[in-house]
């Protein structure tokens, strides 16, 4: 059976081919080493001197030098630094190695991995901070829910993959229709949700509109079938919770997929037909 050394010794190993483990500028590790390593070629030093002084000769502490043992004494400095170095390096390694983790799981945590958008969860955090924006600023905000029309059938017709591709091909197109500053979702199974910053109902309403006949007329050429959506959406009222703002938004979806799809209806519309 082949040797295979420790685990620990393969990491010094290769952390010790690293350039990084000996770089004095940015290893603070291997300064550590050396300030570590420097008591013993002085007690070294000290310690031969003691026997030397009575010896009359200027060559004389040069015997300091002159057997390997105290050279290895003397170079424990440079030994040390360049240890230190190397733990510096796979400590680094590992802190880095974890850092990328925990970014790669807090946007995991954040985001809907089919379409990238972000997730129901992490909205209600937008939804405050935004909220306490429109308080600030004295601002509206405008919430849509868009709903992909008939969407099972596109699953039964197609098959499931090319029912995500649908998903994310109006995930990618929704992300571009938004300005920088407005947030969209994907809400969960075949909704999405797009909280508008600094719009009012009736803006929101031409937008939801707009893209309303754009997706009709078909979003990108990687679409394996055309489809509709039906929108409902609400504006922000005084002290809305999300609740209360995703429900007004939800009756109103509920209203344009009631009354024949592919439709985009407002809360103030819903509340004017009504009376
Ligand atoms: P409506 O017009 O009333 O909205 O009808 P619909 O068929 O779009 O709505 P329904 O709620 O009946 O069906 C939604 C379907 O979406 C059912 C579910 O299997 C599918 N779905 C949910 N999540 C995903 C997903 O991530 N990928 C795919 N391909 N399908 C999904
Ligand atoms: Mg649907
Ligand atoms: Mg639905």
């Amino acid at each position: 059976m082949a040797f295979s050394p420790p685990a620990t010794i393969t990491e010094f190993a290769a952390a010790a081919r690293k350039p990084f483990s000996y770089d004095l500028r940015h290893n603070s590790y291997i300064w550590f080493g050396l300030f570590w390593g420097i008591p013993i070629p002085l007690v070294t030093i000290l310690y031969e001197l003691r026997f030397l002084h009575s010896v009359d000769s200027i060559a004389a502490p040069l015997a300091i030098f002159g057997s390997p043992l105290q050279w290895f004494f003397l170079l424990h400095p440079l030994l040390f630094g360049a240890v230190f170095g190397i733990l510096g390096t796979i400590r680094q390694e590992k802190e880095n190695e974890l850092r990328l983790r925990l970014r790669q799981l807090r946007d995991m945590a954040i985001h809907d991995q089919l379409t990238g958008l972000k997730n129901r969860r992490h909205f209600a955090h937008i939804f405050h901070d935004e909220c306490a924006r429109n308080l600030r600023r004295n601002e509206t905000l405008s919430i849509l829910f868009l709903d992909i029309d008939h969407f099972k059938k596109i699953n039964d017709n197609l098959g499931h993959h090319q029912g995500d591709v649908v998903l994310k091909e109006l995930g990618n197109y929704l992300k571009n229709q938004c300005r920088p500053y407005d947030t969209p979702v994907r809400w969960g199974g075949e909704e999405f949700l797009i909280l508008l910053r600094a719009t009012d109902e009736q803006s929101a309403v031409r937008f939801a509109e707009r893209i309303r006949k754009q997706i009709e007329n078909g979003i990108s050429p990687a679409l394996p079938c055309m489809f509709t959506v039906s929108i409902g959406l609400a504006e922000y009222r005084e002290n809305d919770t999300l609740e209360a703002i995703t429900n007004r938004a939800d009756k109103a979806l509920y209203h344009a997929k009631q009354t024949g799809r592919n439709r985009v209806v407002s809360w103030s519309m819903l509340q004017a037909a009504a009376q």
